[in-house]
């Protein structure tokens, strides 16, 4: 291999342009908020090709690619699996609005294999899956409060976007312009990992509680790892009064394992969201679950949901192409393996020189925190202060390894990361932090 990763000057001419036009014609210059890169320094690359584990972008700058489209690309860019299957597909057409006997093969193939899973509806977003299982919740037990939890992220939905207010058991305060607050008030807001607070919001409002949604585990606000009998009290309380468990498993499902964080701690949600990796890197978002739950979706049932392109036979071949891999033998066990070699190398040499530093892993998903704490499971324990992810950032974009823009999001390790690869991550990784230490 001859990718180097020295410190390099990076060219930013052409991204620097394009972000000039883009801002012309996009709000921030961008269609995703966080591509902005207004939480790290400078502006952003504007990538122009993606193979293996590798990006360029438009200035010829080439990337050892960790951010991997935010998770859906399990398999690094233009698998050629993936791509065989998106070709075979494409030649058939591209949309047709009735149904096809692709959306029955991923369908059946994840039905196959996820023990919880006796029905789903595929959609087009994470934030459209979430949005229907709520919706679908409050339909199922005809009550109207939906529990989130502080740290978590769930898409761009009103209900959703909303904030814990001060005390423990809080009714939502909106966190985004155009939410009403009668809107955000649907929505109570918990601790994560908090089991008083848990069981005081059931004692109060345990009646009248539609759902209960988590990132079991959650990867949006760095990677705030649940106890696993936290989990287990709260699938507990949820049979106990009725409210509908829905594992938002976007990140996460297909990621720690094919069942997703619900395998990984052993514990069955009622519904459960899912996007990214099923799509194989197309748009895509699924809801389901209970058969029971699930017949009560429109045309079955009173709860209307609708997609002009939902189970698009695009997205439907790459994800079936995606699952496929991932279900192989061994998959989950490897992605795992090389994962660690990566973390293990640079905690080895962060902890030898005494840094505040830690990375947080589950699976192929990692984080990386400038604090020493073993373990962070809430939201308000992550240090605010985000000046040492900023300076890393950009000493590893110089040494050709490109992260999400944002201290808070987690980074991906993918199938084709070789040990090859990660071996050269690391010391790039090593060398970067060395050097905004000092
Ligand atoms: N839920 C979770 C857990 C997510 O991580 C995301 C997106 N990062 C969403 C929902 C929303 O998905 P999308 O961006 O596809 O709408």
């Amino acid at each position: 291999m001859t990718f180097s990763t020295q410190k390099r000057e990076l060219k930013k001419i052409n991204s620097e342009q394009l972000f000039e036009t883009a801002k012309t014609l996009f709000p921030g210059g961008v269609n995703s908020p966080v591509r902005a890169f207004k939480s790290v320094f400078g502006s952003p690359h504007f990538i122009k090709q993606g193979d293996g584990v590798f990006i360029w972008d438009e200035d010829d700058n080439q990337f050892i690619d960790f951010c991997c489209s935010w998770g859906p690309l399990i398999h690094g860019h233009n698998h050629p699996l993936i791509r065989e299957a998106l070709q075979l597909a494409l030649v058939l057409g591209t949309s047709f609005g009735a149904p096809t006997k692709k959306e029955n093969d991923l369908a059946t193939f994840l039905i196959d294999r996820i023990s919880f899973l006796e029905k789903v509806r595929f959609v087009s977003s994470g934030t459209e899956a979430v949005m229907s299982a709520i919706r679908l919740a409050r339909g199922y037990t005809k009550r109207r409060y939906i529990v989130k939890f502080e740290g978590c992220y769930h898409g761009h939905s009103d209900q959703l976007l909303v904030k814990a207010g001060s005390g423990l058991v809080t009714f939502g305060e909106s966190s985004s312009a155009g939410v009403t607050e009668k809107m955000a008030a649907e929505t109570l807001v918990l601790p994560l990992n908090d089991l008083a607070a848990l069981q005081s919001c059931f004692t109060d409002y345990g009646h009248d509680i539609a759902g209960v949604i988590i990132e079991p585990i959650p990867a949006n606000n760095g990677l705030l790892l649940q106890e696993s009998g936290y989990l287990q009290e709260l699938r507990n309380l949820c049979t106990k009064f009725k409210a509908v468990l829905i594992f938002d498993e976007v990140i996460s499902g297909f990621r720690v394992g094919f069942s997703g964080a619900a395998g990984y701690y052993g514990i069955a949600p009622d519904l459960v969201t899912y996007g990214k990796i099923i799509g194989g890197g197309l748009p895509v978002g699924a809801y389901g679950g209970s058969g029971e739950i699930m017949s009560c979706v429109s045309p079955d049932g009173p709860v209307y949901q609708a997609g002009t392109l939902s189970g698009n036979p695009l997205a439907m071949s790459s994800g079936l192409a995606a699952v496929k891999i991932c279900a192989e033998l061994g998959f989950y066990e490897d992605q795992e393996r090389r994962t660690k070699l990566l973390v293990d190398q640079i905690l080895a040499h962060t902890s030898l020189k005494g840094y505040k530093f830690n990375i947080h892993s589950v699976g192929s998903i990692f984080w990386i925190a400038f604090n020493d704490a073993d373990v962070i499971r809430k939201a308000e324990e992550i240090d605010s202060d985000m000046t040492p992810f900023k300076l890393l950032h950009r000493a590893l974009l110089q040494r050709g390894i490109y992260l999400g823009p944002s201290g808070y999001e987690v980074g991906f390790v993918s199938s084709i990361h070789t040990d090859e690869i990660l071996n050269l991550a690391a010391l790039a990784f090593i060398d970067a932090i060395d050097e905004i230490m000092v």
